[in-house]
């Protein structure tokens, strides 16, 4: 049993899909663990993405992440990791599998209407900077 980190990004919440993206979810068999609106500052989502702070669209992703509520969720299931990467697409929408969400919903490389953790680890660290508390909960 696996869990990871989703978002639906300020994009998605702004053009009102987060209910299409969160039933595709279910459809898929994916548990969701925990959800939450959050309003990120600047600072958070600078420090959620810290990993790209090299990378040169680090302040226009920054920016776009703390531009208005995202819905954060913790999926669990067999292998969610990988189901959910698969379910969102590659992360370009112009390059991604018909059928994934960033295909049907992303508007761009940046505002692609959903993240997903890519590893064990980083989902690790990405549950755990939303849902410090989310072991404690009783799986089941
Ligand atoms: P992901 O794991 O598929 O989300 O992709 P990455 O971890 O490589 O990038 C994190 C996020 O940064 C992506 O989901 C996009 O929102 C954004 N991003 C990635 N690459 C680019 C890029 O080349 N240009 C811009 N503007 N944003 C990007």
């Amino acid at each position: 049993m696996e869990r990871t980190l989703a978002i639906i990004k300020p994009d998605a919440v702004a053009r009102r899909i987060a209910g299409r993206i969160l039933q595709r979810i279910e459809e898929a068999g994916l548990q969701i663990r925990a959800m939450r609106l959050v309003r990120l500052s600047k600072v958070e989502a600078e420090g959620f993405y810290a990993v790209h702070r090299e990378r040169p669209f680090f302040p226009g992703l920054t920016e776009f992440m703390s531009s208005g509520p995202a819905i954060v969720l913790v999926l669990e299931g067999e292998e969610a990791i990988g189901r959910w990467r698969r379910l969102m697409g590659a992360t370009d929408p112009a390059t991604a599998d018909g059928g994934t969400i960033r295909k049907d919903f992303g508007s761009s490389i940046e505002r692609n209407a959903t993240h997903g953790s890519d590893a064990p680890e980083t989902a690790a660290f990405e549950v755990g900077y939303f849902f410090p508390g989310i072991e404690l909960a009783s799986a089941g």
